[in-house]
């Protein structure tokens, strides 16, 4: 199973400075990408389509879009459709981040079916669960997270390819304040979010990979990404420059 590197560029950057990351990401990258490494950059919309193209030309490298609405097409105004995101060249899709959960109210309910969806529409997904600072004092981690993969996946066909399905563990608490969470408390949510898919999914969950995201940078990547049940990451602030995520994708 390839370990899948993720940058969330959030709302940031305009079309010409994705490009320019992304061909410097390649130009660090591309050549010495490890065989159980990939590279997936979530660019803001407005430049999927650029970041896409750019990486056509590298192995392993993806883009995907970080949001989509539920319908194919219609009267929406402002939403954009799985099937306009694969136009633009997106292989990926992210659902449930928690600034769409918290800053932007989107409910359990709605991530599933956005999960669903972008599924059925042909994207591979990666739906983002987290507790926040007062569910973990309040010793809901489990509650939280159960809640979350029962409900985000709840119309996720069986069939699904494990590949194609990946679920990213980010405490909202450790979400761009530097604040880490620690090797043992990545270990325990990441082996319990493995038994909530086995639970839904059955052998096949061994094979969808399980990301952890929150202040991952240079220095900690290598540590995180090397225990039990990390099979990747999702990176924000450190993944804006074309370096630093370089050095991030290739940590051992
Ligand atoms: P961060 O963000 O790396 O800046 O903490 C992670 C994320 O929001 O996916």
């Amino acid at each position: 199973m390839k370990k899948l590197m993720a940058a969330n560029w959030k709302m940031f950057k305009t079309w010409d400075e994705a490009c320019a990351t992304a061909r410097e990401l390649i130009e660090f990258v591309a050549d010495n990408l490890p065989e159980d490494r990939e590279v997936l950059v979530f660019p803001p919309f407005t430049a999927v389509k650029g970041v896409a193209e750019i990486f056509k030309a590298a192995e392993g490298f993806s883009a995907g879009g970080q949001d989509y609405y539920i319908k194919e097409e219609g009267a929406f105004t402002g939403e954009i459709s799985p099937a306009m995101l694969r136009d633009a060249g997106a292989v990926y899709g992210l659902t449930g981040h928690s600034e769409r959960r918290h800053v932007l109210g989107e409910q359990d309910a709605f991530v599933g079916e956005k999960t669903s969806f972008g599924l059925a529409c042909g994207l591979k997904v990666v739906l983002c669960i987290g507790e926040t600072i007062d569910e973990r004092r309040g010793n809901k981690v489990e509650e939280v997270l159960e809640r979350q993969i029962r409900i985000g996946l709840k119309d996720v066909s069986a069939e699904v390819a494990p590949e194609d399905l990946s679920v990213a563990y980010e405490p909202v608490w450790a979400i761009g304040t530097g604040e880490v969470a620690g090797p043992e408390e990545i270990a325990e949510a990441h082996a319990f979010v493995r038994k909530i898919l086995i639970s839904i999914f059955g052998d096949k969950a061994n094979e969808m990979r399980l990301l952890y995201g929150g202040s991952v940078k240079p220095d900690n990547c290598a540590e995180i990404i090397a225990l039990d049940n990390v099979d990747g990451v999702l990176v924000g602030g450190a993944s804006l420059q074309g370096e630093s995520f370089s050095k991030i994708v290739l940590a051992r």
